[in-house]
This record gives C-alpha cells, sequence and structure tokens, in this order.
C-alpha cells in the first residue's frame, strides 16, 4: 500500500510507492567515464580560468602556477555579478534587483581522474575546509545574504566538467527552501522549544531504520519523508546553526562521513549522476538555535515530471527503509 507522508520540517507531503517486485539497485546511475576533452581545471592550465580567488599549494609556489592541491577561481560563465549594488525596486506588482552575487568554483585537486570519493580523507578535509574559508570570507560583504555550496556530479546532474569541482553560489537573498525550512524549525522551536532537526537525529539514531552512518560526531540518514530515491542527509550531532563555525577537529569527522556516505551510493547504485547542497543560515543571523545546518545528497535517479511540477507532490519508488538498509548493507574502503 502506497503511503503519503510528511516532512516534519516543511509540511510537504511526499508519496513513497515502493514499485512491485523493484530492488533498490534497479534504480541505475549513469555517470560517464572520461571524454578526453580539454580541461581547464587540470595542472598545467591555470591560466584557462580566471586568476584564482584562493588556493592550498605547496610552499614556494606562485600563484596562478602548478603546485596547487586545491584551487578557488571566480565561475568563468557566472550565474550572478559580484560588481555593482542590488537596485531593488517594484515595477507595478512586481518586484526585481540586479543579479548582483558571487560565484564560485572549487577545484578540489589537479588530478583529472580522481572522483572526490578516491581522493584521501584528508584531502576531502581541505574541500571542505576551503567551504568554510570562502563561507568566512563572502560573508564580509555586506551586500551578501546567504551562500550556498553544491557540487553537481555527472551531466544528468548538471556538471558540465568531469573534473572533481563543487560550486558557491553568494545570493543577496534567502532562497524559498531553506526560508521554508528555517519557517518550520521556527514554528517547532516555538511549540516545543528544541531544534526540529536536533530531535530528528535523536529518533533517527534511536529507531535506527533509516540510519545510514552513525559517525563520531555527524550522522547519515534518508529522511522519513524522502522525495527521491536514495535522498540522503548528514547532520552535525551538536547543535550549530552555521557551517562556517564549524571546527578543524569536526571537518575530519565530516570528511570521512562524507566520503563513505558516497562511496556507499557510488557502490549501491554504480557510480549514479548525483548533486549535494549545504544548508546553512543565511549570513545576517547571528547563532540561533531553530536551525541546524545538514547537507542533502539526491542521487539523481527519477525524473522529476509533469505530476510533481504541477503539485510539488514527489513520488519515492524506494521507501527511504529499504534504501538505508542498502546502503548499511553495501560495504566500502
Ligand atoms: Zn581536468
Ligand atoms: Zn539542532
Ligand atoms: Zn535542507
Amino acid at each position: 500500500m502506497p503511503e503519503l507522508r510528511k516532512d516534519p520540517i516543511i509540511g510537504r507531503w511526499v508519496i513513497i510507492a515502493a514499485e512491485r517486485g523493484k530492488r533498490p539497485t534497479d534504480f541505475k546511475g549513469q555517470f560517464a567515464g572520461p571524454s578526453g576533452k580539454f580541461c581547464p581545471f587540470c595542472a598545467g592550465h591555470e591560466d584557462k580560468t580566471p586568476p584564482e580567488i584562493m588556493s592550498y599549494r605547496e610552499p614556494g609556489t606562485e600563484r596562478n602556477k602548478p603546485g596547487w592541491r586545491l584551487r578557488v577561481v571566480p565561475n568563468k560563465f557566472p550565474a550572478l555579478q559580484i560588481e555593482g549594488n542590488l537596485d531593488k525596486r517594484g515595477v507595478g506588482i512586481y518586484d526585481r534587483m540586479n543579479g548582483v552575487g558571487a560565484h564560485e568554483v572549487i577545484i578540489e585537486t589537479p588530478e583529472h581522474h580522481l572522483n572526490i570519493t578516491e581522493l584521501p580523507a584528508a584531502h576531502i578535509e581541505e574541500v571542505l575546509w576551503a567551504y568554510r574559508d570562502r563561507l568566512t570570507d563572502l560573508k564580509r560583504d555586506r551586500r551578501f545574504t546567504f551562500a550556498m555550496v553544491f557540487k553537481n556530479v555527472g551531466v544528468v546532474a548538471g556538471a558540465s566538467l568531469e573534473h572533481t569541482h563543487s560550486q558557491i553560489i553568494v545570493l543577496p537573498t534567502v532562497p524559498r527552501t531553506v526560508r521554508d525550512e528555517m519557517r518550520g524549525g521556527r514554528s517547532f522551536y516555538d511549540f516545543r522549544g528544541r531544534c526540529i532537526f536536533c530531535d530528528m537525529i535523536e529518533q533517527e539514531l534511536e529507531c535506527g531504520d533509516r540510519v545510514v552512518l552513525d559517525g563520531e560526531g555527524f550522522v547519515a540518514f534518508e529522511p522519513y519523508a524522502a522525495r527521491f530515491p536514495f535522498e540522503t542527509w548528514i547532520l552535525p550531532k551538536r547543535h550549530a546553526s552555521h557551517f562556517e563555525t564549524i571546527e578543524r577537529r569536526s571537518v575530519a569527522e565530516l570528511a570521512y562521513c562524507l566520503r563513505t556516505t558516497l562511496q556507499k551510493l557510488e557502490k549501491a547504485l554504480s557510480n549514479p549522476a548525483y548533486n549535494y547542497m549545504v544548508h546553512s543560515t543565511p549570513f545576517d543571523v547571528g547563532p540561533i538555535d531553530h536551525y541546524h545546518w545538514h547537507i542533502e545528497i539526491i542521487p539523481r535517479l527519477t525524473k522529476v515530471a509533469g505530476f510533481e511540477w504541477g503539485t510539488g507532490f514527489y513520488i519515492n519508488p524506494v521507501p527511504p527503509e529499504r534504501a538505508a538498509e542498502f546502503l548499511r548493507q553495501t560495504q566500502v574502503g
């Protein structure tokens, strides 16, 4: 019997309808191998990207030259422009503002042929630390209120270059998804006096059915009202509203949790295309008790079609309990 489940944070209903006779492995990915095309992110091609904003590199090596382990550059085709003011105004019943923001690319390694999951844990730590460094810096620009850190892997997931990279888009406004989550967190907090994400972690760990990985400082689980097959969230066990306040020690724990979770997804689903997104509290809000930063991982196994577009309802053909069980059983590294 299909089941309707409500996401407790934003109140979105999801249809969980296990497709009869299908096993979790029937939802396989389509991540293509290397194309052999020229790559501007490879070592030695530093002059093919805009000049670097930041890099982690070997001592004695020059900016925009080889010798780096990780590089951050402006996106060559940015969604938003860094220069200018917002010029917010109304046009009759409509509202508009200038497309001011930042769009940066984090090139995670000089090696072309490595996936993020093939990088040593210590290197993934550096990737996460780079997120933190960039957010801390971008936060100083008072025009910006929100930063979205995300990663697209595979063409289906929107990656235009195969060389492993993440992106940061900084916005002058808080996006709807995060606003809705914050509003949900706020009303739960007003009612219960606790963080809904902290409560969720406690309940998930106690129940265990949807847990993928119970790590040192982090937990990975399939949300109760998962929109997509194998949708997986990673949260710090200890409450924190802003990703950029993370400490170095926690970054090591997060690197392990993220790497293992992604490795499990890759192995279980034969290298699916996927996206992950970091949801964190806006820059202009201080530390708060009702919103808890987290990473959402969405493997791209199904297509969003007319019903979803028209209703905002998602139909998930793999119950999250089954997906979690399958991922727990998938041995990696
Ligand atoms: Zn490359
Ligand atoms: Zn919390
Ligand atoms: Zn979220």
